[in-house]
């Protein structure tokens, strides 16, 4: 069974797709051979990042004709699934690929979400990347994910009700906005470069919880320019880096990039941006969304944001005092 269910009451989609508990979680399973390692049949070829479909995808080209229900609304699961490998290395995070690398990724994100964003049924392109068993990592091979959504989902529905409120009262951008006063406060800033500004939110849910935000007005990564597309990169390995210097482990995270619809709609009022969502609140506890999260959606924070975010500008400095001495 693949299909889209209405939740009529929290007006959303779900994705319904029964084939994916088949999929393999290399832990478990034992996974002979990673299907992304340059032995693999599935990744043959010369190529240093690589966009691929995905084997277990909960969206498809051609879904299968939803049930028919007499209350309640489904819609056909039409979408695609791809997966975006990094590198060939079977380990390693953002972080520790280099600079030009990580470029070629920002370019091939910025490519996929071009090319499946013109496919007709597709409204969203979802770009993101989870790492870290904790968060449910089923295969460690470095490799971010992208679902093209027939469907704008709720997260971002939500972030372009207010930012088009916003813009309509006070004629400028909201993140814009939320860009300048966090550079002024500066409190919050962990780590800025020419293009990009890097800061945990004042409203953070997730102790220790970043924001990437273009200091230029843009929608989409596709509008960044080549100078931008390196600082994207700069800044996306530099969160990572500090993230695995804050404890000393490789620190698990959910990044999640946020950009305008494909619907074909203008969205000029809107901000790309990405968010980093790592689950620890100390080196030795993780944060669990719980009751008051998961059962009435308010979120605790259990610190002073401007705390966690100093933690994170000092390993911020050792971070990037390793990455340029690497580079001697
Ligand atoms: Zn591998
Ligand atoms: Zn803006
Ligand atoms: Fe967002």
């Amino acid at each position: 069974m693949q299909e889209l269910r209405w939740n009529p009451v929290l007006d959303e989609w779900v994705i319904v797709a029964s084939h994916r508990k088949e999929r393999p979680v290399d832990s478990v399973d034992k996974v002979k051979q990673c299907p992304f390692c340059p032995t693999s049949p599935e990744v043959e070829g010369e190529w240093e990042v690589l966009s691929l479909p995905n084997k277990f995808p909960s969206l498809v080209p051609n879904p299968p004709e939803p049930t028919k229900h007499r209350f309640y609304r489904t819609k056909q699961a039409r979408g695609m699934c791809e997966v975006i490998l990094e590198t060939k290395e079977h380990e390693g995070d953002l972080c520790d690929l280099t600079l030009e690398r990580m470029k070629k990724v920002v370019d091939l994100y910025a490519e996929r979400y071009s090319k499946l964003g013109k496919l007709r049924y597709v409204k969203y392109v979802f770009i993101f990347r989870n790492k870290g068993e904790v968060i449910g990592v089923t295969l460690h091979h470095p490799h971010s994910q992208l679902y093209a959504l027939p469907f704008i989902p709720p997260v971002v529905a939500r972030e372009l009700k207010s930012s088009k409120r916003y813009y309509r009262k006070r004629g400028e951008c909201l993140f814009c906005r939320i860009r300048r006063v966090e550079e002024e406060d500066a409190v919050r800033v962990v780590y800025e470069n020419v293009d990009f500004t890097c800061f945990l939110p004042f409203y953070a849910k997730w102790p220790y919880e970043l924001h990437v935000y273009p200091k230029r007005h843009i929608q989409s990564l596709p509008e960044l320019t080549e100078k931008e597309r390196i600082s994207l990169a700069d800044a996306l390995r530099t969160v990572t880096a500090t993230y695995n210097a804050l404890f000393g482990f490789s620190m698990p995270y959910i990044m999640a990039i946020h950009q305008k619809p494909t619907d074909g709609k203008s969205y000029d009022y809107y901000h790309l941006h990405v968010e980093f969502y790592p689950p620890y609140r100390s080196r030795d506890k993780l944060k669990y969304p719980a009751g008051i999260e998961r059962g009435a959606g308010t979120w605790t924070y259990d610190a002073a944001p401007e705390e966690k975010a100093e933690e994170l500008r000092k390993a911020a400095l050792i971070a990037v005092k390793k990455s340029s001495s690497a580079r001697l």
